[in-house]
């Protein structure tokens, strides 16, 4: 009987994992014994880094996105759908067109989804870069500001891409020097915990240089509501903090399948950290930003994860044990410093990155990778 593995989610992970099924399995897909089928509920795929440069007019939404139909290999279906419910008992999804699909292994790829609604007054006072209208609008804003306090703030933790608030307050810094604005607009970026990042040495590493950069770090300021009248935020130990423009990092969820199927504590699938199998179902696989993972919601992690869940499955589909494990594998780069260097991370679980001086050859890497990116979509790279 033909086996059929769902792929829940048609983002960087969702894709990369559905195309390198493809290629382990084109055999078994070809005669007829395996499926592989992705959902999405959207027609196309965010490209989410883009996002952070849309805000300065250095990218556009067009670039950000392509049908996911465009980017999966030809032997792999695609029905854009929302996934609603899941009957992990009977192995079925039930879709929001009403119709639903059983599975014989589900891979969820659900990634994360901004709640601002959980900060009150967040999203009438502030702006933000985590996706294209929020980016949009906030370019307009920033074309606008010539003078001012700019506070970028880390409301929700954990958020997609731990570096990109870091990397926002460095492409701000550039923009109003190069404008001859820098003298009259104070830059604050905030952060709940007591660093910046969970990594101690790009702490180490970034805060001179942000200092270099007359950029002010306040730590430890927990944003609990928001006065979008009097522009002013208010923190857990009762610290308010006035703004003029205010960008925001907001509280990230994960997806509503993922809650009512109770597959975690949260909202986040509770995931083996090495075979990123769902702790609590059967033949249930999570990557990229769903799970509950200690690694940084990052597309190289999706990517990464990808690779493993394709291998395992394939392994499982012909009855092999599965032996492909995933060690936390991360790349990162850290753009914008100095305007146009960047640098580049490389990790694992349990290993702190080394940091490469900042360079423009690496600047210039990031954004070639960014224009090669629908490539590894496709799994050719
Ligand atoms: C501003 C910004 C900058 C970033 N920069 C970087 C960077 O430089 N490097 C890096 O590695 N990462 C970066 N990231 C993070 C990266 O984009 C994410 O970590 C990555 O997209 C996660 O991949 P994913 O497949 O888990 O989720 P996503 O890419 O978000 O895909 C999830 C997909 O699932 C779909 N979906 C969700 N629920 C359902 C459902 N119930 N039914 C059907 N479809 C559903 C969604 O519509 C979406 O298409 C950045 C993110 C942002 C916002």
């Amino acid at each position: 009987m033909k086996q059929r593995i769902l792929v829940v989610g048609g983002g960087s992970g969702g894709t990369i994992v559905a195309n390198r099924l493809a290629g382990h399995l084109s055999s078994e897909i070809r005669s007829g014994d395996v499926e592989v089928v992705v959902i999405n509920e959207t027609s196309y795929q965010l490209y989410k880094p883009l996002t952070l440069y849309m805000a300065f007019g250095q990218n556009e939404e067009s670039e950000a996105k392509r049908p996911v139909r465009d980017l999966l290999n030809k032997d792999v279906c695609f029905i854009q759908d929302r996934g609603v419910n899941l009957d992990l008992d009977s192995k079925e999804l039930e879709l929001a067109s009403g119709k639903s699909l059983s599975y014989d292994y589900l891979v969820l790829a659900t990634g994360s989804k901004l709640a601002p609604n959980r900060v009150p007054g967040l999203k009438e006072g502030g702006h933000h870069f985590y996706g294209p209208k929020g980016s949009n609008e906030l370019r307009e804003e920033l074309a606008e500001f010539e003078a001012g306090h700019l506070v970028v703030s880390v409301v929700g933790v954990p958020h997609m891409c731990p570096v990109a608030p870091m990397e926002f307050s460095f492409i701000a810094d550039n923009w109003f020097r190069e404008r001859d604005l820098r003298d009259d607009v104070k830059i604050t970026y905030t952060f709940p915990g007591e660093e910046m990042i969970g990594k101690e040495n790009i702490v180490d590493w970034a805060t001179p240089l942000l200092e270099e950069r007359d950029i002010n770090l306040k730590s430890g300021f927990e944003v609990t509501e928001v006065d979008p009248d009097e522009k002013v935020l208010k923190s857990s130990e009762d610290e308010e903090m006035e703004y003029d423009l205010l960008v925001s990092i907001p509280p990230h969820r994960g997806d509503d399948l993922v809650t009512r199927a109770d597959l975690g504590e949260g909202e986040w699938v509770e995931t083996d950290q090495h075979s990123l199998e769902a702790e609590r179902a059967e033949d249930v696989y999570a990557i990229g930003d769903a799970t509950d993972l200690p690694t940084s919601m990052a597309g190289s992690v999706a990517h990464y994860e990808s690779g493993v869940v394709a291998a395992r499955l394939a392994s499982q589909i012909r009855g092999e044990v599965p032996t492909a494990r995933y060690d936390g594998k991360t790349i990162c780069f850290i753009d914008g410093v100095d305007g146009n260097k960047a640098t580049f991370l490389s990790f694992n679980y349990g290993e702190e990155p080394d940091i490469p001086p900042e360079s423009k050859l690496i600047h210039w890497a990031k954004h070639s990778y960014n224009k090669a990116y629908w490539l590894t979509a496709k799994g050719l790279l």
